[in-house]
């Protein structure tokens, strides 16, 4: 659900009035998040891109409002799209072995190679985390002057 949501704010966030203005990301991305949440819990795709659409339209430079719409048509419809598939489709064995070389066999989880009990020999990193997120755990402390600000990404502080 994460990667649907942050796919839809990439997609729209040069679209902004102000695509680098904080206040601006952040919202974008509450409102991506609340359409695919919505999508989800059984929103057709039209009406939470409709929904969505409302709330994001303040934030939009006036030229790019039509784009923005498009964008969020045709992302939800083919998060829906996923969604579906992923219901009907059977879960893959497991790649990974046993310890006498005979296949696993459990379900891998959706979308791995392997199965819950084997999942670390995926090796896949952490997906990156995007700025507005970094910006949604840090909020504005008032109390702190400009240079007390620690940037967690710089690593020293
Ligand atoms: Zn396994």
């Amino acid at each position: 659900m994460y990667e649907h949501s942050r796919t839809l704010f990439t997609e729209l966030k040069p679209l902004l009035r102000d695509p680098d203005a904080p206040v601006g990301k952040r919202q974008l991305l509450r409102c991506c998040e609340g359409a695919v949440q919505q999508l989800r819990q059984g929103a057709e795709p039209e009406r939470a891109s409709r929904l969505a659409f409302r709330e994001v339209r303040p934030l939009l430079a006036l030229n790019r409002t039509l784009e923005a719409l498009e964008v969020m048509h045709r992302q939800l419809a083919e998060l829906q799209a996923a969604l579906d598939q992923a219901r009907t489709a059977p879960l893959a064995r497991c790649a990974a072995t046993n310890r006498k070389g005979a296949p696993c066999g459990r379900d891998a989880l959706r979308g791995r190679p392997y199965c819950a009990s084997h999942r670390g020999l995926a090796g896949t990193p952490a997906p990156p985390v995007p700025d507005a997120v970094i910006l949604l755990r840090r909020p504005p402390d008032p109390g702190l002057r400009a240079e007390d600000h620690e940037d967690p990404r710089a690593g020293a502080g």
